[in-house]
């Protein structure tokens, strides 16, 4: 492996999955380490000049983001964290209000776990929407399950297995017409890929690793007007709501990752439309070999297709040992034992959810990684004598 790399063999098609980091992300981060390394608690001039560095860093995060001062950035460790502190903390500040929480069908366990845990331990109800073939919910069927006692609404953005984009707007307007419920979303997949109105959401959360920054850097931003109660609690840093000496570093460089990335959303998306349009062009031609899962109007960075007659697994590695890496789909806690719950809940049968492929795209890749992935894939399908 490590061969493949110095040699510039090896073709990642796995972006959805995390992202190389970005040359002056690293520099930034290495930088802050280097001459910031105070205490950003601390009231001495280093650590106060320390806590200006991490400041900036959550102003510039709301600049890229086109969000005002009505919005706070809490730093976390990335998505995962900022849904459990979102999600978990709401319920527990507001469950008086009521314990009705609504979701969606396609959601990351990172949510999807969460909303379990509530609902086993702490008596939660729990209302899931389903995906239509489209791989958005529809509204009509959030407006019916609005109740008074809804607390939450929680609903990704960007799908991460098939790249479909849910009617956010539309979201938004069915919950601000109940005054004690917030719209959370998971926008790890639309953050630096789509531009959209972070203004919709009453929260949200992401990871820098999905678009170039660190891993084990990300946010959870909120509006200022809403209380959640915290999961750390100690010294009282991140607004109470994440206890802990405050990583100045790892906050800058997510700042630094996702203005670089927003900034380049347009740039970006030209190029990985090419990229998308062959590998599409290829499976349309094949329709005995594939089924295209991603919808229409999916974003072009996720290609989600199965396999109608081999198996999804041994598919993969022969790509592997060729140096292309990409994904069946993210591993699952599918009802189906196995296979891609997002493919399920568009509708496919068991067959073709077991056999699953996810070619995730980034600026990086060139056309020639495409078509000689193209060939590859052909190759390996063709050959294969494991039957799915
Ligand atoms: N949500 C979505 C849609 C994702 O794609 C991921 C990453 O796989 C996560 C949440 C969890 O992100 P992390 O593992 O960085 O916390």
């Amino acid at each position: 492996m490590w061969r493949m790399v110095m040699e510039n063999k090896l073709i990642y098609l796995d972006n959805a999955a995390t992202t190389k980091v970005d040359e002056e992300v690293l520099k930034a981060y290495i930088d802050i380490c280097s001459n910031f390394y105070a205490n950003s608690s601390s009231v001495h001039d280093f650590g106060i000049s320390t806590k200006r560095e991490l400041d900036k860093a959550r102003e510039d995060i709301l600049n890229s983001l086109k969000l005002d001062s009505t919005y706070k950035v809490i730093f976390t460790s990335g998505a995962t964290e900022s849904i459990n502190l979102f999600i978990k903390g709401l319920a527990i500040a507001k469950s008086n209000r009521g314990k009705h929480i609504v979701t969606s069908n396609m959601e990351h366990p990172a949510v999807s776990e969460v909303l379990s845990y509530l609902k086993n331990k702490h008596n939660f109800e729990i209302t899931t929407l389903p995906i239509g073939p489209d791989g958005r919910i529809n509204p009509d069927d959030l407006k019916k399950a609005m109740r008074d006692d809804t607390i939450l609404v929680t609903i990704m953005a960007a799908n991460n297995e098939i790249g479909s984009l849910n009617d956010v707007k539309a979201i938004k307007e069915i919950v601000k017409q109940y005054p004690k419920c917030y719209f959370h979303s998971d926008v790890s997949q639309l953050v630096g890929k789509v531009n959209a109105n972070y203004k919709d959401f009453d929260a949200f959360s992401f990871s820098g690793h999905k678009f170039h920054g660190l891993k084990g850097s990300g946010a959870l931003v909120l509006k200022k007007n809403i209380s959640i109660n915290p999961l750390i609690d100690g010294g009282g840093q991140e607004d109470g709501l994440r206890s802990g000496t405050v990583d100045v570093a790892n906050a800058i460089s997510l700042a630094k990752s996702l203005n670089i990335a927003q900034k380049s959303i347009i740039l970006r998306e030209n190029h990985i439309l090419k990229l998308h349009n062959i590998l599409l062009k290829y499976l349309l031609a094949n329709p005995d070999l594939y089924e295209i899962n991603s919808p229409k109007d999916a974003m072009p960075y996720i290609v989600n297709f199965s396999l109608k007659n081999k198996k999804a697994s041994v598919i993969v590695e022969a790509l592997s040992n060729l140096g292309f890496m990409i994904s069946t789909t993210a591993a699952c806690h599918s009802k189906l034992g196995a296979g891609s719950q997002t493919v399920f809940a568009l509708g496919k049968s068991k067959q073709l959810c077991l056999n699953t492929l996810r070619v995730s795209f980034d600026i990086s890749n060139t056309e020639d990684d495409v078509n000689k992935f193209v060939v590859a894939l052909d190759k390996v399908t063709k050959e294969s004598r494991y039957n799915g």
